[in-house]
């Protein structure tokens, strides 16, 4: 007998269980489309040279040693972030109404920023994306949300952004609800909206008084270009809405498991900073107490030094024009081999992931037949196709849908 006798054992993460079952997989075929995290074209991680640049350089700085960080951060990092994402012109910099609190994460911002809203401002009711990452809820649940709601965003039928429903669905939101927003490259489903579409989203935001959170996690990787990855957030700004952004660097400098993050936040009054940063320093010291250095080290360097954001663009060019290649290298075998249904959503979407509305039924038999690994709503990821497996992919779709 022991004090823990009887946990229930909780569900899998589905992902990681997913991607487990393809390394326990022994067919040579197999394909994974699983996890979200860039592959080569040989199916190999990569660390960004310019990632290995600066990491040798920090390596020889004897300068640096490892005495603990400020709370909040640190401050090159914290300002280099907050600058990638609005642009270093903003006015919201130049007025001194934003600020970067360095966080474990995508993850470790959006909780930050979930904690803070919850215990601090006494917020309780958040709106996510249906479909949405599968850590969402978990996390605003976790910081203490009481109330968890969905506005609709797919359009199942036509693979696409259901404007019209999302926008009453917000119009029924109550007044200071929290509204979970992609920031660019929609997880799961790959389909942001358009720049009219977010216009109107911006309004309905404005007018029912709700609070935007976006969570920003592929920053330049969707498009190539930061700047064009970062108008949504822009555009609310401009409009004078106050918000929390959580990023992360895990995608776009390629730094997964270094944890780097930061949840930048703006206000029409800077005169707010200073309740804000003590609150959230004890809201961190909570939690984590002080983030770690490196991977904030290695982004601070790469952004604020020109030849090497140079090549950081060049890197987030490399690997968006791969995943862009693979999406039509995809299309363009499922129409060659006819198979039943359209498929130009898949070259139509962005980012890592494809929401190819393969049904469970069809997700299992692809798993169990053709060893291709994906997870159940039908997402891949794009960057697990390579021009070796992408006709034996297509084939396996092709076979499994007629
Ligand atoms: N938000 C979304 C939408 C994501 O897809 C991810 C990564 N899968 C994250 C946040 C955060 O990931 P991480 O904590 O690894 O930065």
């Amino acid at each position: 007998m022991s004090f823990f006798t009887g946990i229930p054992v909780a569900p899998p993460i589905e992902v990681f269980h997913m991607n487990k079952l393809f390394m326990d997989e022994t067919s040579p075929d197999k394909v994974n489309l699983t996890i979200g995290a860039y592959r080569t074209e040989e199916g190999k991680p990569w660390v960004l040279p310019v990632v290995r640049e600066a990491e040798r350089q920090i390596a020889a700085d004897e300068t640096l040693n490892h005495e603990y960080l400020p709370v909040l951060g640190l401050d090159a990092f914290c300002k280099a972030a907050t600058g990638l994402l609005l642009g270093n012109d903003n006015k919201a910099i130049q007025e001194g109404r934003a600020i970067g609190v360095q966080c474990l994460s995508g993850t470790g911002s959006l909780r930050m920023g979930a904690e803070f809203l919850s215990r601090v401002m006494g917020l309780k009711t958040a709106y996510l994306s249906n479909p949405t990452w599968g850590n969402h809820k978990l996390v605003f649940k976790v910081a203490g949300f009481e109330t968890i709601k969905e506005y609709t965003y797919w359009d199942p039928a036509n693979r696409a952004v259901n404007i019209e429903q999302m926008i009453a669905d917000l119009q029924q939101a109550p007044e200071k609800s929290v509204v979970v927003l992609h920031g660019c490259a929609h997880n799961p489903t790959g389909m942001d909206p358009t720049h009219d579409e977010w216009k109107r989203i911006a309004q309905v935001i404005k007018d029912r008084h709700l609070f935007t959170f976006f969570d920003i996690a592929y920053q330049g990787f969707a498009s190539g270009d930061p700047d064009s990855d970062a108008w949504p957030i822009r555009y609310f700004l401009d409009q004078g809405l106050e918000m929390f952004v959580a990023q992360s660097f895990a995608k776009n400098f390629g730094l997964y498991n270094e944890r780097v993050g930061n949840l930048t936040v703006v206000f029409n009054d800077k005169s707010a900073i200073a309740g804000f940063s003590s609150q959230m320093s004890l809201v961190v010291r909570a939690n984590w107490s002080n983030p770690p250095a490196h991977g904030a080290r290695v982004v601070a360097k790469v952004l604020g030094d020109p030849e090497l954001r140079k090549s950081w663009h060049e890197a987030i060019k490399t690997m968006s024009d791969r995943i862009k290649q693979m999406r039509a290298a995809l299309r363009s075998n499922l129409e060659a081999l006819g198979t039943p249904g359209k498929w130009d959503h898949i070259t139509k979407m962005i980012g890592l992931f494809s929401y190819t509305g393969l049904t469970p039924e069809q997700v299992d038999h692809l798993v169990k037949k053709h060893k291709v690994f994906l997870l159940s709503d039908g997402r891949i990821n794009i960057c697990g196709l390579n021009t070796k497996n992408v006709e034996y992919v297509a084939k396996a779709i092709d076979e499994t849908v007629r």
